[in-house]
């Protein structure tokens, strides 16, 4: 039997991520799309309210949830925000490399630390020649006795400007391609670690996106994820958990816009009834609603595949693409029956639309989510 009925355990978990964005979240969301944003005292509240690494084991100090029980909460804290939902929900992609690869002790010695102090990490893989092509990585790891010489730059990397440490993918072996890529744990105080250029961007602005800079940075061999030459599997394993993650992300967006669109169709007056009963924008709210429901579906499925240990690249990609296409879909319909007022700032479903822009493009483009998809159906 397929039931959809959450438990009172999930329910709990949802009702308390939803009290969290209700009331720190969505009251600070528009001031901070417009204001410069000090991430501390909401990290501090998240921390502690406990919406912070969901599927970090317990004994690493998380709350060891499995990915489904997690999007619950994702699905939550977006609606509230997507630039502060996503600052809390997107350490779990930083943390991904160490939880999937790294040996016990450095669990230990990464994570505990962070999920005690309530701290955050950043996932380095994306460079300004090497996006969709990530095996062009020209970060360089040189090996020196039992350390190894990190140099390069890194962009568009979430969290950048306030992360305890990075998880960092760079080149031990440039000829051999995807084999010849590592996955390093960098702590931010390692001399040669700058933060340059602080993205100025369309949507989710209180995320903070930067430039990391590696001069020189000396490494040891014992920060090493699994082992030389696995990083790029490592990273594309970590992907799949974080698509379903943007899928989520991308769903609590378009919920939220949704949300926006069903309140203001009920209150607006024209011709003397409300605009929700004229027939071309009713339907576009059922048409709307299908497409949000299907989107928490996928996800669900995706999520649900991930935690019985079952293969779910194909649907965590299909889930991230579907549920981004439908926030971006859903967030134009938004303003257009919110009419005029809909394209004036201020106004929450223009700050959703540019929001939804961004969960087509990270944790790969739609078009590569395509390829992952396609790729699977034909193998
Ligand atoms: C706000 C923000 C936050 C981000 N956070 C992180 C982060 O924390 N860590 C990190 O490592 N990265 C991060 N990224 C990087 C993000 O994952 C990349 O921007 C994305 O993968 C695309 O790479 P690109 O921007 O270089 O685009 P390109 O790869 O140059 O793509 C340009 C266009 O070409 C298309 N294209 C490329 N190759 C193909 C192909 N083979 N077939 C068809 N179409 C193709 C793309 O779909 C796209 O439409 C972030 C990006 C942004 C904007």
């Amino acid at each position: 039997m397929i039931d959809f009925t959450l438990t009172s355990e999930q329910k709990a978990l949802q009702e308390l991520a939803r009290d969290f964005a209700e009331k720190e979240i969505a009251p600070i969301a528009l001031k901070y799309d417009q204001e410069p944003f000090d991430p501390e005292a909401i990290l501090k509240k998240a921390h502690r309210a406990g919406v912070m690494n969901m599927t970090t084991p317990k004994q690493c100090g998380g709350h060891g949830l499995g990915l489904l029980d997690a999007s619950l909460i994702t699905e939550e804290l977006n609606a509230g925000c997507a630039g502060i939902g996503g600052m809390i929900s997107i350490n779990s992609l930083a943390c991904g490399p160490i939880l999937i690869a790294g040996s016990d002790e450095q669990k230990k010695r990464f994570i505990t630390p962070l999920c005690e102090a309530g701290k955050t990490a950043s996932f380095c893989l994306t460079e300004r020649g090497a996006g969709s092509d990530a095996a062009g990585v020209k970060t360089k790891a040189v090996r020196k006795g039992n350390e190894y010489v990190l140099n390069g730059q890194k962009c568009f990397i979430t969290n950048a400007g306030f992360a305890s440490l990075y998880t960092v993918f760079a080149t031990t072996d440039p000829e051999k391609g995807t084999r010849g890529i590592t996955a390093f744990v960098v702590p931010r105080e390692t001399p040669g670690v700058s933060i340059g250029k602080v993205e100025d961007k369309m949507g989710q602005r209180a995320l903070n996106v930067a430039e990391v800079n590696f001069d020189d940075v000396v490494v040891p061999a014992a920060n090493v994820l699994g082992e030389e030459g696995r990083g790029f599997k490592i990273a594309m394993e970590t992907l799949n958990e974080g698509r379903v993650n943007i899928a989520t992300t991308a769903l609590g967006i378009a919920r939220s816009a949704l949300e926006a669109s069903l309140k203001y169709a009920k209150e607006r007056v024209q011709f003397g009834s409300p605009i929700g009963t004229f027939q071309s924008i009713n339907f576009l709210l059922a048409d709307m609603a299908a497409a949000v429901d299907a989107s928490r579906l996928l996800a669900w499925y995706a999520a649900s595949r991930c935690d019985q240990g079952l293969p779910f690249a194909r649907e965590a990609a299909q889930a991230k693409l579907f549920a981004s296409d439908t926030a971006m879909w859903v967030t134009t319909n938004a303003v257009q029956i919110h009419g005029g007022y809909g394209y004036i700032k201020g106004y929450l479903v223009e700050k959703l639309m540019r929001d939804a822009k961004l969960t087509q493009i990270y944790e790969g483009t739609n078009q590569v989510n395509r390829i992952v998809a396609g790729g699977a159906l034909m193998r």
